[in-house]
């Protein structure tokens, strides 16, 4: 077993550090890609660490903060590597390789996905846990930021292999330390869900059992569509907004746009699904093996059950069927949502992009180049760090809720419901009329759990968007991701400096 534990000391790297990541992430390293997911970018292009710094630099030199913070803040802070073996069956052993970053943690717990795929390496965990961090600041949320990753392809583990393997790499970060309600907390990402947040809490537990708190890596109803309603809810603001409208020359209503949705996973379903619900048409959706396309609407429910039964989109209704999955991103739209992975618009493809509006659901889906000709070209584009912060906002809320041991609403809906009740009955009073059952049940229904979890997620998604567009307008010239970036250096600023670890 090979095991690699790096923490860093308050305010300086420690020469394992620097040694650790001077190997793995030397200035050539960075800046290519490292995987094959390149298809859309050209060589010299950086890969997805070497795309969060491009993007963490431009905006440090906007934010104002000194550069002895913003060197402090860029840095990843502990890295978790582990190899271990599992037994797949009597006959065969395999040996994983797993990982966990912690970017900052200025804020405890840090807060990241676990992504399951055979693509994971350490520069990816590294990237998405610094996005984390970021994107935790956009919507204010009090959470360092990290990333976990095993690398699989989960498509070729049965449940039981894959149950012992979570377990598995659960237990290591059980042992360093790298989990836990104060510590570290996990999420679902790529190639995970809630049955994997299962045996990770069950896990946790079983090392933790005196953990009263144990249950703060768990579940809450509204944690599955959150990353796709926090999407939803982003675009719509931004849609409302006079500068975009003049941009995109789109008017603000979700009725009738028409959207193209690459990755019909937990956050491209649920994107889509509320587009849909609120009058768009959905004209395409990517998948790895192939794409859909349909001028007057994909029927979302439909074409999920559908890759359910048969496992591709071949076959669907009248859909044309694009064997190159990615060229369906360069069909005529007016938004366009990568919610895939990350590198999938580059210089190879980015000219050939025809939506108006761009709404990053997917972490890092386009390099700083193709960022940079979206925007000279007048195109709107949306940043991940800011729109898809939908799912982090809800495991905040999550976590608010195991460690009170209480349901949301639970103590007070029944109370509420009284309140307005006899408020009701006075009203009734004096206006001498009386609410039909149904009238009086629509006022006075106190809300669900899941009710407060929207509601609280439509709160946070509609300040961060009007805070992002706040910083662009009042710096001029600058793109939305900058913009984000810009209000989340400075948050992250005044905790580290606040905190006295810079003058250790
Ligand atoms: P997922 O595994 O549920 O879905 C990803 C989907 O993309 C899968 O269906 C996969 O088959 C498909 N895909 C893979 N390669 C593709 C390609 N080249 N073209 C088209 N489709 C492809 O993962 P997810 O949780 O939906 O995450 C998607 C993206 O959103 C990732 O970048 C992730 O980091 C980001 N994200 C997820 C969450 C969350 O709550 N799950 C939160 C924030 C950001």
């Amino acid at each position: 077993m090979v095991i690699a534990l790096l923490r860093r000391t308050p305010g300086s790297l420690t020469s394992a550090l620097r040694m650790h990541r001077a190997a793995v992430a030397t200035p050539v390293a960075r800046f290519m890609s490292t995987h094959a997911i390149n298809a859309a970018c050209e060589d010299h292009e950086p890969g997805f660490l070497g795309s969060v710094e491009t993007f963490y630099d431009r905006a440090a030199k906007l934010s104002g903060v000194s550069e002895k913070t913003l060197s402090a803040i860029k840095a990843v802070d502990s890295v978790l590597s582990v190899k271990f073996p599992v037994e797949i069956d009597e006959d065969t052993h395999v040996v994983i390789e797993g990982y966990r970053a912690q970017h900052s943690r200025h804020r405890l717990p840090s807060k990241g996905g676990i992504r399951f795929s055979d693509e994971v390496d350490l520069q990816e965990v590294e990237a998405l846990a610094s996005l984390m961090t970021f994107k935790c600041a956009v919507v204010d949320v009090p959470f360092g930021g990290a990333k976990g990753g095993v690398k699989l392809n989960p498509k070729k583990f049965t449940p039981a292999q894959l149950e012992k393997i979570t377990r598995r790499y659960t237990m290591e970060l059980c042992q360093k330390n790298f989990i836990g309600p104060g510590i570290d907390v996990p999420a679902p990402d790529v190639g995970t869900g809630p049955r994997e947040m299962s045996w990770i809490m069950d896990t946790y537990r079983q090392f933790n059992p005196q953990d009263v708190n144990a249950a703060g890596c768990g579940g809450v109803r509204g944690r599955n569509e959150a990353t796709g309603l926090g999407v939803y809810y982003g675009i719509r603001e931004f849609l409302q907004y006079p500068e975009v409208q003049k941009l995109s020359g789109l008017n603000g209503d979700i009725a009738g746009k028409t959207v193209i949705v690459q990755g019909f996973g937990n956050v491209g379903y649920w994107a889509a699904k509320f587009f849909e619900n609120n009058g768009a048409k959905i004209v395409g959706i990517a998948e790895h093996d192939c794409a859909a396309y349909d001028a007057n609407g994909l029927d979302i429910e439909a074409i999920f059950k559908h890759r359910g039964e048969k496992g591709t989109f071949r076959g669907f209704g009248n859909a044309e069927i694009i064997n190159n999955a990615i060229n369906v991103m360069e069909r005529e739209c007016d938004i366009l949502i990568p919610a895939a992975l990350e590198r999938q618009i580059g210089l190879k493809n980015v000219k050939n992009i025809k939506a108006k509006i761009i709404g990053e659901a997917a972490n890092g889906p386009i390099t700083p180049e193709a960022h940079d000709y979206l925007v000279s070209q007048g195109k709107v584009v949306i940043p991940d760090l800011l729109l898809n912060a939908g799912g982090v906002t809800v495991s905040y809320f999550e976590w608010l809720k195991n460690l009170s041991h209480v349901r949301f609403g639970r103590m007070s809906r029944k109370w509420e419901e009284a309140g307005k009740d006899k408020l009701l009955s006075l009203v009734e009073a004096n206006a001498g009329r009386q609410l039909t059952p149904q009238e009086r049940r629509a006022v006075i229904h106190g809300a669900e759990e899941h009710e407060l979890v929207y509601s609280g997620l439509e709160d946070t998604m509609i300040g961060a968007c009007e805070e992002t567009r706040a910083t662009a307008a009042a710096k001029g010239t600058i793109d939305f991701r900058t913009a984000a970036m810009v209000n989340a250096i400075q948050k992250i600023a005044t905790v580290t400096e606040q905190s006295g670890k810079m003058f250790l």
